[in-house]
């Protein structure tokens, strides 16, 4: 085989690069060191060999191609001459080598690495000898070879890791130390004599050929492709059943020689949790004395960054350099892991960081405004998940406060222990283990893993839990990475005594006395101050005045040509709605202005009930009366928290009998109003009983039988609206009424005339904007009914806009029931593809849905070029919906309050990739096709 099947890097120059065709052959790892290496930055010289190699070797049997190992020598011989180091030498220092797994994607600690290879034990007796017996470099060679030992044996014989860490585990408790730096080095020599005998009674032995280490431990490697570890994780992550790992050969550098000028750390480029860049507080750990993976293991105390100031300065000044240049050719926060030896700084590996949601957001806005990226790259690289953990939930410390709680009662790790891993703030009970967490989850119940510590087999606990919890570990740990992945709130290194074994936490409380938690109890974990707590909290809603939220919201409102609304009923809505970036409100249902009283004893829905009931005319008048002037106080709120924005106000939409609910509970109230009864009272309430009342009694059918109703809406809006423009000096509102579930030209033009009249009464003249002493209103319709696309080039021609409520036409063109469709037949109808997904979360794009809407659109363009379409309602916050909103050409969306800045996401997204209204020009070619085919066949049949 004469295919190249490895690249060489080293000394400024390197076969490879992070390209992403050659990502895909090299590993994510080893093309990133090849880039490095090319940009001049200091990484150890070595070779990748291909993820061909990987796929090869599981093709035939964990068979080796052939000619690689002739490849292996002649790159080994290479690096050789780059070095300066042979391999086996015993003369002098010898040449060693890491063997280190890496493939396209990312798998953290999935696969396996191997230090310090080549060291054969001629090697150490040699190095001992030529250093004179002296202890300082005895130490360091035999801890090199106590670590070849250890990860040789696990990863090329499979000796159980427990049994190494038993063995030196003993001997630290022997020597009374917690730090295995201060081990001598014939505590050193024991550990290695106990390895041996390990390796002996699995019928093994450490290979005394250099290069058949380095075989061996390459098919290690390969293996570890297939390992169970990594194919579970795969599975959990929805990655491919098959992923080839690259396999780097880099020469080994000595962060464990001394405890001076020598040590290993890892960082990120800015905090993957908040997303700032700390000058002064670098991202990261540094440990000095060490080699591998010893610093994020949790064996030793480990530094902020920052401290290789002192210990390293030059190293540490370079390191900062190798940060800006990084990033500046990735444009992205970058994961890192470096050696310092002798003072001087190795590079080991780099990769895009992995970063919660508000690190992600706040990154992405300042590399913008740092000249790193433009704002294309900004927008596109935040997820709407990751806007969604902005607006993350948070423990309430305010409500315990009120509640008297003393947080120093409930925290269980007081005092300094704690790390915040992962924000946000999770409630659930106490689980120990997968299990546990699995069932407790399948009851429905909200579950937090505690662990001692978290590995990947927890995986598929801790991807259930509202939030994480573990005793040991840092803002490196398994458990941080994770949890700050999938915007799972989480606490690590908290101190806490958590049993895994007898599934119980045991503290001693501020009394001293012993508190003990068992599976199943509530806690709380609060992520933004690694804490836990013994009370079941309440969680904060998110705040929209976060300031990261609000910067990158303006990157998104020049980009988006899909404006964003807002639905909201009252004014404190209203005023949510604004705060997070909505520009007008899509929808102000009036319903719940009939029902819900906003000052005490007003009494809406007695109002509302004795105005139905009620037969002396006198008596339903002055209901409607009192219903007015409230409903003039409700809009009149409402227009001084939005000013002249756009409000689309809808009249009443109700089934009539869902108003009256309740009436039978107040019969003695309205008995005495209506001077009706309560026999009378109880049959006139029965009369307004319906079979179907979605597709009944109610919204402009009501407003044609009922007129004065609508009347008195009208009279309310108009008359606050005229009140507010006479208030103020600033830009008068143009009002927007919008009559729901139209279908018939008639129906709107009855509600023409009648709008028309009362706007009259109040000096109110239709179309245009409101200016001084000329206000303005505008008349709407809702398609909510698939029979009105049909008709809407003529319901254009009598109205001013309309919107689309997609969850009633959704009900009315597929003929589903939300409620019951979703309950019966929904789950077969996806298990048997013939949906995709539930139409009410996401509109088909290729469904009659997304048709009927196109159709309208497109209908209504042709009756007026500027006529304008807006959506209202849950798929307005729904990504693959806004995609069709997008993809129709619709004005605005109008989700609720708290989404109004994933709508924007996904307007700004689709602004920079798809063309606006391409659907409605490929569904206007599709019909036009259909229909000059018609116009043909038509004509033979003709003549
Ligand atoms: P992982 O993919 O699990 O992070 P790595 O291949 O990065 O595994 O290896 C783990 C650690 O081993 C590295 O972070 C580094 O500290 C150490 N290491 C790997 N290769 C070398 C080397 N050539 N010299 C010194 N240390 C190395
Ligand atoms: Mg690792
Ligand atoms: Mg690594």
């Amino acid at each position: 085989m004469d295919k190249k099947l490895i690249y060489f890097f080293g000394e400024g120059k390197a076969e490879g690069d992070a390209s992403d065709e050659m990502i895909k052959l090299l590993g994510n790892k080893g093309g990133q060191l090849q880039e490095m290496t090319k940009m001049g930055l200091p990484v150890p010289p070595g070779f990748t060999i291909t993820t061909d190699v990987c796929d090869y070797y599981f093709e035939h049997g964990g068979q080796l191609p052939e000619g690689l190992i002739e490849q292996v020598r002649a790159n080994m011989n290479r690096l050789e001459k780059v070095t300066g180091y042979e391999i086996g030498d015993f003369k002098r220092d010898p040449l060693l080598v890491s063997a280190r797994s890496g493939a396209a994607v990312s798998m953290p600690g999935m696969m396996e690495t191997i230090l310090n290879i080549g060291l054969t034990d001629k090697c150490v007796d040699a190095y001992i000898e030529r250093h004179g017996n002296k202890e300082q470099p005895k130490k360091f060679i035999l801890d090199c070879q106590r670590r070849l030992y250890e990860m040789f044996g696990q990863n090329v014989y499979g000796i159980e890791r427990e049994k190494f860490r038993k063995i030196f585990d003993g001997l630290k408790e022997e020597a009374g130390v917690r730090d295995y730096t201060l081990l001598t080095s014939s505590h050193l020599q024991t550990v290695i004599t106990k390895y041996q005998q390990l390796y002996r009674e699995n019928g093994k032995e450490l290979p005394q050929d250099p290069f058949q280490q380095l075989i061996d431990a390459i098919k290690a490697i390969e293996e570890s492709a297939m390992g169970e570890k990594a194919r579970n994780y795969r599975k959990a992550e929805g990655l491919p059943e098959k992923v080839w790992t690259g396999v780097n050969i880099q020469t080994m550098v000595y962060g464990n020689e001394n405890t001076t000028d020598c040590g290993t750390g890892v960082g990120f480029t800015r905090d993957p949790s908040t997303g700032i860049r700390d000058e002064r507080n670098p991202y990261g750990e540094f440990l000095l004395s060490s080699q591998g993976e010893d610093v994020v293991s949790g064996s030793r105390n480990v530094f902020p960054i920052s401290h290789m100031k002192q210990a390293v300065p030059q190293a540490y000044d370079e390191l900062m350099k190798v940060c800006d240049i990084l990033e500046r050719s990735t444009g992205r926060v970058q994961d890192y892991e470096y050696t310092v030896w002798r003072g001087k700084l190795y590079m080991l590996q780099t990769r895009n960081g992995k970063l919660t949601g508000r690190a992600n957001v706040r990154s992405s806005y300042d590399m913008v405004r740092e000249g790193l990226i433009d704002v294309k790259d900004a927008v596109l690289r935040v997820t709407p998940t990751n806007l969604e953990q902005l607006l993350h939930k948070m423990i309430d410390y305010e409500a315990m406060k009120r509640d008297g709680v003393e947080l120093d009662n409930i925290v269980i790790n007081r005092g300094g222990a704690g790390v915040a891993a992962s924000p946000g703030g999770g409630i659930g009970r106490a689980v120990f283990d997968v299990k546990a967490a699995l069932e407790y989850k399948a009851r429905g119940e909200p579950v937090i893993l505690c662990r001692l510590e978290t590995n990947p087999t927890d995986y598929p606990g801790m991807i259930v839990s509202e939030a994480v919890a573990t005793a040991r570990g840092g803002k490196t740990s398994h458990a941080a990475v994770v949890a700050r992945n999938k915007g799972i709130p989480c606490a690590v290194g908290t101190g806490v005594d958590i049993d895994e074994e007898n599934r119980r936490i045991t503290y001693p409380n501020n009394k001293g006395e012993t508190v003990i938690i068992n599976e199943g109890d509530y806690i709380s974990v609060d992520g933004n101050t690694g804490k836990i707590l013994n009370y079941r909290a309440k969680l904060t809603q998110p705040n929209p005045d976060d300031l990261d939220l609000q910067n990158f919201l303006h990157l998104l409102y020049p980009v988006a040509k899909m404006r964003v609304y807002a639905n909201a009923n009252d004014s404190s809505e209203a005023a949510r709605a604004l705060q997070f970036g909505a520009e007008g409100i899509g929808l102000a249902r009036t319903e719940y202005m009939f029902l819900e009283d906003k000052i005490e004893g007003e009494n809406r829905q007695l109002a509302i009930q004795s105005w139905m009931l009620a037969e002396e005319e006198a008596i339903k008048l002055k209901a409607l009366e009192r219903l007015e002037q409230m409903q003039k106080r409700d809009f009149g709120e409402m227009y001084s928290v939005m000013q002249d924005k756009p409000i689309i106000i809808r009249l009443l939409d109700y089934p009539l009998h869902e108003l009256l609910s309740g009436a039978e509970a107040h019969l003695d109230e309205l008995s005495e109003v209506t001077k009706l009864h309560q026999e009378h009272l109880k049959r006139r309430i029965e009369d307004y009983h319906e079979t179907n009342p979605m597709l009944g009694h109610r919204s402009v059918r009501l407003g044609i039988t009922h007129p004065e109703i609508y009347r008195m809406q009208v009279r309310a809006i108009l008359s606050a609206a005229k009140e507010f423009n006479n208030s103020t000096d600033r830009k008068h509102i143009t009002l927007h009424i919008e009559i729901p579930l139209v279908c018939l030209v008639n129906e709107v033009k009855n509600m023409e005339q009648l709008v028309r009249e009362e706007a009259e009464k109040v000096g109110f003249n239709r179309g245009g904007y409101s200016s001084k002493g000329d206000n303005r209103y505008r008349l709407g319709i809702m398609y909510e009914l698939s029979g009105a696309s049909f008709e809407a080039d003529n319901l254009t021609r009598v109205s001013d806009f309309a919107s689309f409520g997609t969850n009633d036409l959704t009900q009315t063109t597929m003929g589903w029931s939300r409620e019951d469709g979703s309950a019966t037949f929904l789950p077969t109808y996806v298990s048997q593809r013939i949906v995709d997904e539930d139409p009410f979360v996401t509109i088909d794009k290729d469904g009659p849905v997304a048709k009927a809407m196109a159709h309208a659109v497109l209908l209504a363009k042709v009756a007026k070029t500027d006529y304008e379409f807006g959506i209202c309602g849950e798929h307005a916050a729904d990504p693959a919906s806004l995609e069709v909103c997008y993809g129709i050409g619709l004005s605005n969306v109008s989700p609720a309050p708290n989404q109004v800045p994933i709508a924007w996401l996904k307007s700004a997204q689709l602004s920079l990739t798809k063309e606006y209204g391409s659907m409605l020009s490929e569904y206007a070619a599709k019909v036009s096709t259909s229909f000059s085919k018609f116009m043909k066949t038509a004509n033979k049949v003709v003549c």
